[in-house]
């Protein structure tokens, strides 16, 4: 016997039984984000190598250990996309976006990091993925804030909690660089073998451990906000004034900094208790210098990744059920000719009303096997055709979840008596 072939580790297939959970989450997401006035754009899941180097930074986890790359036929080094910001910037500039323009933009999609797979982490990942690109805020950082706490309020999810900090601008983070490095280098043998690695390459990384036995050495570490520049803290001050305005909790997390390197000023992170350890489920912040490493004008930017799997997991853990989407009716036909109406009946319904969701009994059977068939639909109705109905031109309508009687009506009737029957 041929061996099965395995997917791949870390890559889920997403199947029919949580499909509808998906889809409507994604939706509702959608449409808060673009009643905000913010635009789709669809990207590629491929991106020259350089792209991600130069932007997430080589000293990252993300660009060090976890990237998905290749040589191309022609030998060019390609990526597929750990995360969406890069290329949404690189479009920006590939197409004139940013020229003398702001853009609010939105996509989604698969990112793929080769990280460790467990509950939460996957090597390939969904995201949903929203930028400002031109605005410097603090508005502009409270709105996309704002616009999170919409959405789980929308939701009903509760178990959600907001941190936020500030990196401060470039200036001022590389003299709490240089604090960091003093002193984690004064205690540099108590370190574990990765923050050592970081420790003059990207000492703010060190502050983002999940060791548990770095904790007690970076708590103690000292603090980016006794750094911050003034316009930081001005900046900082605003959001904080309007997210208390618009009545929005948050935490103030003095050691929240991001994986990524190409983050300034704001960022914070929507964290839940309520999936283990894998809590953040949307994770954003400025990137004021992005544009320009990228050879674009410097450009003020934000924005904010939420991960959809993380998303649906505390969506169900908060008690959300979407129901998988059914059939209305299932057409069960039997009898020489009964096909052929069978076929009709289902497209007059279907021209009739759209939204009436027809399923046909596909491959003959006998009545029972249909019946059964139409039942494991979860169709609300069975549709019956047989030799009789066909030659009176009626048709039988039984209901499969009560135990209302059959009844039997008179083809051109079919589709009013029908919509009354399931409300559409
Ligand atoms: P974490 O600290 O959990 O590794 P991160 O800081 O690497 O997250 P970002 O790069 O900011 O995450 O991505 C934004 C969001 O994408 C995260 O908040 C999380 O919900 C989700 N995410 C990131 N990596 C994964 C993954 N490997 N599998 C599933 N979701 C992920
Ligand atoms: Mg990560």
């Amino acid at each position: 016997m041929t061996e099965t072939l395995r997917a791949i580790r870390g890559m889920n297939d997403i199947l029919p039984e949580v499909t509808s959970t998906w889809r409507y989450l994604e939706s509702v997401v959608r449409d808060i984000v673009q009643s905000y006035g913010y635009s789709e754009i669809r990207l590629p899941l491929l991106e020259y190598t350089e792209l991600f180097k130069r932007s997430i930074g080589a000293e990252t986890d993300i660009v060090a250990k976890e990237m998905y790359t290749f040589p191309d036929r022609n030998g060019e080094s390609l990526t597929l996309r750990p995360e969406a910001t890069a290329g949404m910037v690189r479009a920006g500039l590939s197409n004139g976006l940013l020229h003398n323009q702001k853009q609010k933009l939105w996509t989604a999609g698969p990112m793929f990091r080769y990280e460790k797979p467990q509950k939460g982490r996957y090597r390939q990942f969904h995201q949903f993925d929203v930028e400002a690109i031109g605005y410097d805020g603090p508005d502009v950082d409270a709105e996309l804030i704002i616009m999170c706490a919409r959405l789980w309020q929308r939701l009903g999810m509760s178990q959600l909690r907001l941190e936020i900090n500030s990196l401060g601008a470039p200036e001022s983070r590389r003299r709490y660089r240089e604090t960091l490095i003093e002193y984690f280098s004064g205690v540099k043998n108590q370190l574990d073998e990765d923050s050592i690695r970081r420790l003059e390459l990207n000492p703010l990384r060190i502050l983002d451990s999940k060791n548990p036995d770095m904790q007690a050495i970076v708590a103690a570490a000292p603090v980016m906000l006794d750094f911050l520049d003034d316009e930081s803290v001005e900046h900082f001050a605003g959001l904080k004034r309007l997210l208390d305005a618009a009545g929005v909790d948050y935490t103030v997390n003095p050691r929240l900094v991001r994986g990524l390197d190409y983050y300034s000023r704001t960022v914070f992170e929507w964290i839940t208790d309520a999936l283990g350890s894998q809590g953040a489920v949307c994770s954003g912040g400025r990137y004021d210098g992005l544009v320009e490493k990228l050879g674009g004008r410097a450009t003020p930017a934000i924005g904010w990744a939420m991960g959809i799997e993380r998303f649906v997991a505390l969506y169900a853990a908060c008690g959300g059920v979407v129901s998988p989407i059914h059939a209305d009716v299932y057409i069960v036909a039997v009898g020489e000719g009964t096909a052929e109406r069978a076929f009709a009946v289902a497209e007059a319904l279907r021209d009739s009303n759209p939204s009436i969701r027809v399923e046909m009994n596909l491959g003959g059977g006998s009545f029972k096997a249909q019946m059964k068939r139409a039942d494991k639909s979860n169709a609300e109705f069975a549709l019956i055709i047989g030799e009789q109905e066909l030659a009176d031109e009626r048709i039988g309508i039984k209901p499969l979840r009560s135990a209302d009687e059959q009844e039997s009506v008179a083809l051109e009737e079919l589709a009013s008596t029908l919509i009354e029957k399931i409300g559409k």
